[in-house]
């Protein structure tokens, strides 16, 4: 199905071929693409820029019930009101600054959000709050973003997920998780040298850090820290240096439309980063 960009109008097909002028489509038709979890691995270890490790990840193919989804929803089950909107229907690939000093982990893209934008948080209420955020604390150039291709720009941050695909009912699978971890982790390996600090939303992302952490060879405190809003604790990369990972509450409806997560709450989480 082809339709109009929202921002450029140029038509696009859902999903969106590696390759074809999307905003901010970070893969060429040769990028490498991951059919399986051993194939993630190997490109993820392989990769030696955050660029082409974005672009690995926009075209991975690793998980059959996620990559049936993502299809699933860009195609036959779009939102009414996203009708005559391409969808992106690929992984979400990490957003902001590739030479930031602080990343946010997040759980998994939305599926009529990042799905359908092809930028993290991207379109949806999640992200009007994170981006909000971003912008209150100086690191985003616009307090709104609606899709790729907007304007928006971050400085001195990055975002990247637990899952970079948009799984049902928001609930990825422990395989799903773990074929999905070599990304993360290549992710905080090349961030490694510069990071300060991680700002884990959700639980889900606090455990997938400490869980690349400790896979990189990072020292990560025992007895493993729980999640809370809040909660701090220090990791010490192999070069002997502190990176401060942080916990935050999801920006997800269910905790910003209950009070569970208010925007003074969520401030005072990024500004510890
Ligand atoms: Fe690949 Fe991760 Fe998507 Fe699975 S969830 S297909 S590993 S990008």
């Amino acid at each position: 199905m082809s339709c109009e960009h929202p921002v450029t109008g140029q038509r696009f097909d859902s999903p969106v071929p590696a390759g074809t002028g999307w905003p901010g489509d970070p893969a060429t038709p040769t990028t490498p693409v991951a059919l399986t979890p051993d194939q993630v691995s190997s490109l993820a270890r392989s990769v030696d820029s955050v660029a082409e490790l974005d672009a690995r990840i926009s075209v991975c193919r690793a998980c059959p019930r996620l990559v049936q989804w993502r299809e699933a929803v860009a195609t036959s089950g779009r939102r009414a009101s996203f009708a005559e909107q391409p969808y992106w229907g690929r992984p979400g690939p990490g957003f902001g600054d590739p030479t930031a000093e602080r990343l946010i982990v997040g759980l998994a893209p939305a599926a009529n959000g990042t799905n359908r934008t092809g930028r993290m948080f991207t379109g949806d209420r999640s992200g009007d709050w994170l981006y909000a955020a971003l912008f209150r604390a100086g690191y985003a150039t616009q307090p709104d973003s609606w899709a790729s291709g907007d304007g928006l720009e971050l400085r001195g941050i990055r975002i990247v997920a637990t899952v970079r695909c948009a799984p049902p009912a928001n609930k990825p699978t422990l395989a799903e998780k773990a074929a999905c971890a070599p990304w993360l982790d290549r992710d905080l390996e090349l961030a490694a040298p510069r990071l300060r600090s991680v700002l884990a939303l959700g639980s889900i992302a606090w455990d997938a850090t400490l869980g690349a952490a400790r896979r990189l060879g990072w020292a990560v405190p025992r007895p493993k820290p729980r999640f809370g809003h809040g909660v701090e604790v220090a990791l010490t990369a192999p070069d002997g240096r502190e990176v401060r990972l942080v916990g935050s509450y999801h920006v997800s409806q269910q905790n910003t439309f209950t009070g569970k997560l208010t925007e003074a709450m969520l401030d005072a989480a990024i500004a510890r980063l």
